[in-house]
């Protein structure tokens, strides 16, 4: 595996912390973790020039690495701290579990992809991102082992916010999940206590369907 990072990828990923400065993130952290992910190695090494664009790409599978801009917004409204446990659905490339991961927390990541599983733990080892821990399951059902956690990110689309998940947030945990069949509203869900939430949306994104089951 070459997991070179040039001057030449950290001069591209500063123009692409730029853009999506300049597209309303305004977060520094969040902007800085950017900063330092080579995205390049989440990719297929073919498409390094796509690596640093602001776009989605396809991982194989049929999935995609999520847009940084998307990226950007999810974990800006996460509120990350050092101090959080973060559960994740949908690994994919491990790109988003990278930034999470760069930005202090510790975070469990679920996919249920086996193929994709077995690549993307393979380079966050290589890479050496030593507090993510990948999981081979249905993110519908969360990690009930290692709850509760702080905050949560859903990557993949879904009508409704599946309950194991609310279950499985902390009282004054947030939860970020994109919402709707077509196209998806980014929602932010406050646990407020053991039964009340709160949830607030920003804006329409697009994501693949969070779908059922481990996939071989
Ligand atoms: N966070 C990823 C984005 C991946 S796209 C990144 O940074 O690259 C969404 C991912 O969710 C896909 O890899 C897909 O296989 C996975 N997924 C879909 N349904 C799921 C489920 N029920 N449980 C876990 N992962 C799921």
């Amino acid at each position: 595996m070459n997991l070179e990072d040039s001057f030449r990828h950290k001069g591209l990923r500063q123009r692409l912390v730029n853009d999506i400065e300049r597209k309303g993130i305004t977060d520094k952290k969040v902007l800085e973790a950017i900063g330092k992910v080579p995205r390049h190695l989440f990719m297929d090494s073919s498409f390094v020039n796509m690596a640093y664009k602001d776009q989605a790409f396809p991982i194989g599978e049929g999935q995609t690495i999520s847009q940084p801009y998307t990226v950007a917004v999810q974990t800006s409204l996460l509120k990350i701290t050092p101090e959080d446990k973060v559960l994740e659905i949908g690994t994919g490339s491990g790109y988003q579990a990278a930034v999470l991961s760069e930005m202090g927390a510790a975070v469990y990541s679920i996919e249920r992809q086996s193929r994709l599983y077995s690549k993307t733990s393979r380079l966050l080892k290589s890479i050496g991102y030593k507090n993510v821990k990948m999981f081979l399951g249905d993110g519908y059902e969360g990690l009930p082992e290692f709850a509760p956690f702080d905050k949560i990110i859903v990557t993949a689309a879904v009508d409704e916010v599946p309950s194991a998940l609310l279950l499985q947030l902390k009282t004054n945990g947030l939860m970020v999940i994109p919402l709707g069949e077509r196209s998806q509203t980014m929602t932010r869900i406050r646990r407020l206590s053991e039964e009340d939430f709160e949830q607030e949306t920003f804006g329409q994104f697009a994501f693949v369907p969070m779908l059922k089951g481990i996939a071989k």
